[in-house]
């Protein structure tokens, strides 16, 4: 086993994990496996390395992550833990997602078919559909997305 120092991008979080070569790290990271266990930022990077000489006598700001064999990795169902770094991830994007996008409300299905059929100009919305706006929608070949994380409606909030 090996232990890596990475840092996660969004948030430069330091944070140690172990792996069982510098090849499984590569791949692990390459298929975007490995999060930060602070943001959920999948973008991590190795971290300037310090010598190490025991675990024990290390300074580290962030507690270890646990060991985890690739082939668990690979092959197994999602761990609880590897749901919840994939919900934060999910989280993360989701909220650098919306500021961009514009809240159309109840007027979502319409909204995304006027688009889809060029009636108005190509946009990026969230609103509320109901599950059969939802399914027309995709029957017709129209994207639409469910919001992962609960999300309360800026109405809501007022
Ligand atoms: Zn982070």
């Amino acid at each position: 086993m090996i232990v890596f120092d990475l840092c996660c991008t969004a948030g430069d979080h330091r944070f140690e994990a172990w792996f069982a070569s510098s090849d499984s790290f590569a791949d692990q990271q390459a298929r975007g496996l490995i999060a930060c266990p602070v943001c959920g930022d999948a973008e991590v990077r190795k971290a300037v390395m310090a010598p190490r000489v025991g675990a024990k006598s290390n300074q580290q700001v962030a507690p270890p992550v646990p060991a985890k064999p690739a082939s668990e990795i690979a092959t197994a169902d999602p761990t609880p833990e590897q749901v919840r770094k994939l919900l934060a991830h999910i989280a993360g994007k989701q909220a650098e997602m919306l500021p961009q996008s514009r809240w159309v409300g109840r007027d979502f299905a319409d909204a995304a078919r006027a688009m889809h059929e060029g009636r108005a100009p190509e946009d990026l919305i969230h609103g509320q559909a109901s599950p059969d706006e939802a399914r027309a929608l995709h029957d017709d070949g129209i994207a639409a997305m469910p919001l992962l994380v609960p999300f309360v409606p800026p109405e809501a909030t007022n």
